[in-house]
Order: structure tokens, then sequence, then C-alpha cells
């Protein structure tokens, strides 16, 4: 493993989160109640002051960290799902040094938290197929470089599939059909986060 790679991916995803946070929340206005880049940012922010102190740590001690410091510091619902998301990746990062384990163990964090599952216009709907195209082309032994990219690309497309879903969970479920013909911020957030982690992980190749 290169040097300071938890560095480099606190790094990666606070800057991804401060350059996009308008962004995050100009979506959450337009079917929530627009602070989705807020909160991100107040999140990442408490990660970017700990980014000594998490850097040093061992990655799985690292994740669940910085997994706390979003439960604590997140106000909206995103918070104590990215902080479920990243404590039970650690955990399970403990004993397994793949990405996909402990990365499914996570979204099985969000789903039994938020009670929801894909296709209700969440964070979901980017997270697992991700997910799904990570254990496909490890299964197909791809080479890392095209691996990542058909991560990178599942999550947009996963995000892109959140425009014509109505939403079923979180706030915007409250506006019905109205939720339809605009992208999810929450799955916005997920994609943006795993093209962060994607490039740091490009890095490493
Ligand atoms: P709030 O909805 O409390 O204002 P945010 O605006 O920060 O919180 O986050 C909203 C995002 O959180 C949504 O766009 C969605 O992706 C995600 N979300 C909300 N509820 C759930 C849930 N039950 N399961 C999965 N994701 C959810
Ligand atoms: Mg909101």
């Amino acid at each position: 493993m290169a040097a300071d790679l938890t560095g480099r991916l606190i790094d990666a995803t606070v800057a991804a989160i401060r350059a996009d946070a308008e962004r995050l929340t100009a979506l959450d206005q337009a079917i929530g109640d627009g602070d989705h880049g807020v909160n991100m940012k107040r999140g990442f922010e408490a990660i970017a002051a700990a980014r000594d102190e998490f850097a040093g740590l061992p990655l799985p001690q690292a994740l669940q960290k910085a997994g706390m410091a979003l439960v604590m510091k997140v106000g909206g619902a995103s918070g104590p799902l990215y902080g479920s998301l990243l404590m039970s990746m650690g955990k399970a990062a403990a004993e397994d040094a793949g990405l996909a384990g402990p990365l499914a163990d996570g979204i099985a964090a969000i789903k039994k938290r938020g009670r929801s599952d894909v296709g209700q216009k969440t964070m979901l709907d980017v997270l697992v197929p991700a997910l799904e195209a990570l254990e496909a082309g490890e299964a197909e032994e791809l080479a890392p470089r095209e691996l990542l990219q058909r991560v990178r690309a599942a999550a947009e497309d996963g995000l892109a599939a959140t425009a014509p879903m109505q939403a079923t969970a979180g706030r915007a479920s409250y506006l019905g059909t109205r939720s339809v013909g605009h992208l999810d911020p929450g799955a916005a957030s997920s994609a943006l986060l795993i093209g962060a982690v994607c490039d740091v992980l490009a890095e490493e190749l």
C-alpha cells in the first residue's frame, strides 16, 4: 500500500465535497429541504479537522472514526446513514483487506438503519450498482484500472437512473410523484465520493 493512503482518501473526499456542496444543496432544494450540501460539508469539515489524527491510524480505525464524526456532526438523515456506512466498512476492513466485502457490509448497515433498499431514489441507487460492478469486475478478473472505471461508470449510471424514480424513502417521498424528474441529492453525493475514491485508488496503480 502506498504511503498515506488514508490521508489521500480524506483529502480527495473533502475536496470533492467542498467543490460540489452547492450543487448538492441545489439538488436538495428541488426535492428536499435544501441542506444536503451543507450537511455533507459540515461532516467532511469535521473529518478534515481531524485529518492528521485519522491519517495516522490504520484504515479500518480511520473509517470508524470518520463514520463517528459524520454521525455526530451531520444533522440530516444522510449523516447517520453515511456514518453507518463508514463504521461498518471499518469494522469489516479489520478482517477483510478487499473493498467489496467491507462495502457490502456498509451498504447492509445503510439498509438496516434507513429501512430502505434499492429503487427508492436514495444513495443506495448509486452504492449498490457500484458494489455490483466491483463484484462483477473482480469475478471477471478485470485489470484494476478498468475495474475502477466500471465502478465509477456504474455509480454515474445509478445516479442518472434516480431521475425518473419516485422517491419512497426519506424526505423526498413526501413529494409523491413530484419527486420524479430530479436527481436524488444523496445519490449525487455518493457518486461524487465514489469518483473521488476511485481517483485516489487509480493513483495507487
Ligand atoms: P435530510 O433528508 O434529513 O434533509 P440530507 O438532505 O442530508 O438529509 O440527505 C438526504 C439524502 O439522504 C437523500 O437524498 C437520500 O439519498 C438519503 N436518504 C434519506 N433517507 C434515506 C433512507 N431511509 N435510506 C437511504 N438513503 C436515505
Ligand atoms: Mg435535506
